[in-house]
C-alpha cells in the first residue's frame, strides 16, 4: 500500500518539522515572554524591539515592575490595546499571569498561591485563592476582570435574577463553581447572562453551558453576593416564605414594611397615641395615614423591631437607633430605624433606603433646558473642583448627587464615596458607609479616601470644618468633589463655607458651582383644572398679575388616582450658581450675601428657586400653594416672560 506508506512518511516529516520549529521557537526570546505579551506581539500591538527595550528597562530597575506596566509607561501599549486583545482571546490568558503583568500581585505572590492551589485538595481556582488569602482585594480582582477584560459587573439579588433559569441548574453545582444565571436575553437568540465570581474559570463556564446552553454570556459579580443569592434561593425553595398577617407581631411588622414599599413611601412613622398605635407613611414628601393598630400591640412591636435592628430591647427610656436588612420576595431593603421616647412611649421611624426607582438621570429630575446644559457643562463634566448641592433634608439632594455619579460613571473613571449611610448601591462605584458604631468615622474615611487614587470623590455631606477642608484640598489637587450641604440657597452655601474658616481665595478657586434645590409636589394630571393666584398669594410671591402674563396655573381637584390630594409625584425646583469671574471677585472682596446674590442675578445668569418655581407653576406643573409652602423668597421675581427667555423655554 504505497499511498498509506506515503501518508505515514509525510506525517513523520511534518511532525519532525513541527518539533524542530517548536524547539527553535522556545529558544527565541519571544517565547519566554508571558502570554499577554505574546498576544500583544501577535496582534501587532507592540513590536519585538519595543518589548526587548522594555525588558532591558526592567532589568535595570531595582524593584520588580511587570513588563506590561513598563510597556504602558513607555507608551508602547495602552490599556485599550490590552482590553482589545484580552476580549478576543480571554481563554488563553491565565488570570494569575494577567494580575502579575498588571502589577496587582507580585510573581512571588503568584508562586505561593499556585503552591497553595497544588497543596489543597479542594481544586480551588487560583483567582479565589488569591482573594481568599488576601493577595488581592476582591474589588481589585473584579476591577481587573471588568475593566481590563470588559466583563460587566453586576450585583445579583433575588429581584434581578430569573428564578426559572436557576431551577435548571443544580444548586450545588452553582455553589461549587460560583455562578448564578441572571436572565436569558430574548432579543439575542437564546443567550443567557450568567454572573460568575471568576468568568475566566473554564470549568465553571463549562458547567454553566451544560445546563443553560452554549450561548452563555459571562458577567462578573462578587463571590459573596453570588453565595448570598444562592442561599436566599434555597430558603425560598424550602418554603421559608415571609410571614405577612395581622395575627402575629412578626407578621404585622412585615406587612407594614411591605405596604410601605408598595406605596413607594420613603419613611414609616409608628407612633403610640393615648388609645392606639398610629402608623403613617411619608409619600411624595408628605405624611399619609396608613392604619391604626390596637394599643396592646405596642410593646411587642417595639421589641420585634429592636431585635431586627439589634438595638437593646430592655432599654425603653432612651433614644436608640439601628439598621435592618429586610429580606423579602423581590430582594433586600435597607432600613434605618430610630426609637424616640415620647410621653406615650416610643415613637419609631423607619427610613427606607436603597429604593432603586428613586434614581433619576439628570435629564429627568426637572432642570430646565438651559440650566441643565449649564449644570452639565460647568459642574458635572468640569474636570475638577467642588460641586455642591444644597437644600434641607428631603429636598432630593442625595438623589441629584447619585444622578451626577451616574452621569460620570465609566470604566475609565474611579469614583469613591463616603456616605452616612450609603442610600443606593451603584454598580462600579466604591461606596463606603460610615459607621461610627464600629469606629469607621467620617474623618477616618476621608483621610484614606484620597490615597485611593480617585478621579471623583463624593462626600455625603459637608457638615464641619474638617470635611469642608478635605473637599477643598482634594479639589486643589485636581480631583472633582461632589458633596451636599445643608443650606437654604446657593449663596448661603458659599457663605457657610466662608464661615467654616475656609479662606475666601480657596472658596473662589475650588468651588465651581452650587446647586440649590427643593422637591415640590406635582399637580395630579388626572384631575387638574385651571387656577388663578389670589391677591394675597401674589403679594406673598412679591409680584403683580402683570408680571405673570402668559401663565397657565393649575391645581388638582382631587381624584382616586391622587388619593384626593390633588398631587401626584414630585419635581425638582433648582437654583444654579456657577462661579464665574464676577462671583469669584465678589467672594474675594468679601461682599455680603445680599451683594453676591445681586451680582449673581444681574451678571451671572442666576435664576432663583422662586423664579424656577414660578416658571414651573406657570406651566401648570406645580401649584402656587406649593411654591409658598416650600421655597424661600429673598427678592421679587423677574417678570415671567423674561424668566422664560432666560430658561430657554
Ligand atoms: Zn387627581
Amino acid at each position: 500500500m504505497p499511498s498509506d506508506h506515503f501518508t505515514i512518511l509525510k506525517d513523520r516529516q511534518a511532525r519532525a518539522a513541527v518539533l524542530q520549529a517548536t524547539s527553535t521557537m522556545t529558544a527565541t526570546p519571544k517565547e519566554s515572554y508571558s502570554a499577554i505579551i505574546r498576544l500583544l506581539l501577535e496582534a501587532n500591538k507592540v513590536t519585538l524591539a519595543q518589548v526587548e527595550h522594555a525588558a532591558r528597562v526592567q532589568g535595570k530597575l531595582t524593584t520588580f515592575q511587570p513588563l506590561l506596566k513598563i510597556l504602558k509607561d513607555l507608551k508602547f501599549a495602552t490599556d485599550q490595546d490590552v482590553k482589545d486583545i484580552l476580549r478576543k482571546t480571554s481563554s488563553s490568558v491565565r488570570i494569575g499571569d494577567l494580575l502579575v503583568e498588571l502589577g496587582q500581585i507580585s510573581p512571588d505572590d503568584l508562586e505561593s498561591a499556585c503552591r497553595m492551589q497544588k497543596e489543597s485538595d479542594s481544586q480551588e481556582k487560583l483567582g479565589r485563592i488569591l482573594v481568599k488569602h488576601n493577595f488581592i482585594e476582591e474589588q481589585a480582582f473584579i476591577e481587573v476582570l471588568s475593566i481590563q477584560m470588559g466583563f460587566p459587573f453586576i450585583e445579583p439579588a433575588l429581584n434581578n435574577i430569573d428564578r426559572a433559569l436557576c431551577e435548571k441548574v443544580p444548586k450545588t453545582l452553582m455553589a461549587t463553581h460560583g455562578f448564578v444565571p441572571i436572565k436569558s436575553d430574548k432579543s439575542e437568540d437564546g443567550s443567557v447572562r450568567v454572573a460568575f465570581a471568576d468568568p475566566l474559570d473554564q470549568d465553571a463556564l463549562q458547567a454553566a453551558r451544560r445546563f443553560l446552553g452554549t450561548r452563555v454570556v459571562p458577567v462578573i459579580a462578587q463571590s459573596r453576593t453570588i453565595k448570598k443569592t444562592l442561599e436566599l434561593l434555597a430558603e425560598k425553595k424550602a418554603g421559608r416564605a415571609l410571614a405577612v398577617d395581622n395575627t402575629t407581631v412578626v407578621g404585622t411588622v412585615n406587612s407594614i414594611i411591605l405596604a410601605a414599599l408598595k406605596n413607594n413611601a420613603s419613611d414609616i412613622h409608628i407612633e403610640p397615641m393615648e388609645d392606639c398605635l398610629h402608623v403613617r407613611f411619608r409619600e411624595d414628601g408628605v405624611l399619609n395615614h396608613y392604619k391604626d393598630f390596637p394599643k396592646e400591640i405596642i410593646p411587642a412591636l417595639s421589641s420585634r423591631l429592636k431585635i431586627m435592628c439589634q438595638a437593646d430591647i430592655t432599654e425603653k427610656r432612651r433614644h436608640q437607633g439601628g439598621r435592618i436588612l429586610f429580606e423579602y420576595d423581590e430582594g433586600q431593603l435597607d432600613l434605618r430605624v430610630s426609637f424616640f421616647v415620647t410621653i406615650h412611649g416610643e415613637k419609631i421611624v423607619l427610613r427606607l433606603l436603597n429604593r432603586k426607582h428613586e434614581l433619576y438621570d439628570l435629564q429627568s429630575i426637572g432642570l430646565l433646558p438651559r440650566m441643565l446644559a449649564r449644570f452639565l457643562e460647568d459642574a458635572v463634566y468640569h474636570p475638577s473642583g467642588v460641586v455642591l448641592v444644597t437644600g434641607p433634608t428631603g429636598s432630593g439632594k442625595t438623589s441629584t448627587i447619585y444622578s451626577c455619579i451616574h452621569a460620570l460613571k465609566s470604566p475609565q473613571v474611579s469614583i469613591i464615596t463616603a456616605e452616612e449611610p450609603v442610600e443606593y448601591v451603584i454598580e462600579g462605584v466604591a461606596q463606603c458607609s460610615i459607621d461610627p458604631k464600629i469606629d469607621l468615622t467620617f474623618e477616618e474615611t476621608l483621610r484614606h479616601i484620597v490615597r485611593q487614587d480617585p478621579d471623583v470623590i463624593v462626600i455625603g455631606e459637608i457638615r464641619d470644618a474638617y470635611s469642608a477642608e478635605v473637599a477643598v484640598q482634594a479639589a486643589l489637587t485636581g480631583h472633582k468633589v461632589l458633596s451636599t450641604f445643608h443650606t437654604e440657597d446657593t449663596i448661603g452655601g458659599l457663605i457657610r463655607l466662608l464661615n467654616m474658616n475656609i479662606a475666601p481665595f480657596l472658596v473662589s478657586s475650588t468651588v465651581v458651582s452650587v446647586l440649590a434645590q427643593r422637591l415640590l409636589r406635582r399637580v395630579c394630571p388626572h384631575c387638574a383644572v385651571d387656577a388663578k393666584p389670589t391677591p394675597a398669594q401674589l403679594q406673598r410671591l412679591r409680584c403683580t398679575a402683570n408680571d405673570l402674563v402668559g401663565a397657565h396655573f393649575k391645581k388638582g381637584r382631587g381624584c382616586r388616582m391622587c388619593k384626593q390630594t390633588g398631587y401626584r409625584g414630585r419635581i425638582g425646583v433648582f437654583e444654579l450658581l456657577v462661579l464665574d469671574e464676577p462671583v469669584r471677585a465678589a467672594i474675594l472682596d468679601q461682599r455680603t450675601s445680599y451683594e453676591i446674590r445681586a451680582i449673581s442675578i444681574n451678571h451671572s445668569g442666576l435664576m432663583t428657586l422662586l423664579e424656577d418655581g414660578l416658571i414651573k407653576a406657570a406651566s401648570g406643573i406645580i401649584t402656587v400653594e406649593e411654591i409658598l409652602r416650600c421655597l424661600p423668597i429673598f427678592s421679587p421675581p423677574r417678570p415671567l416672560a423674561e424668566l422664560r427667555r432666560l430658561a430657554g423655554e
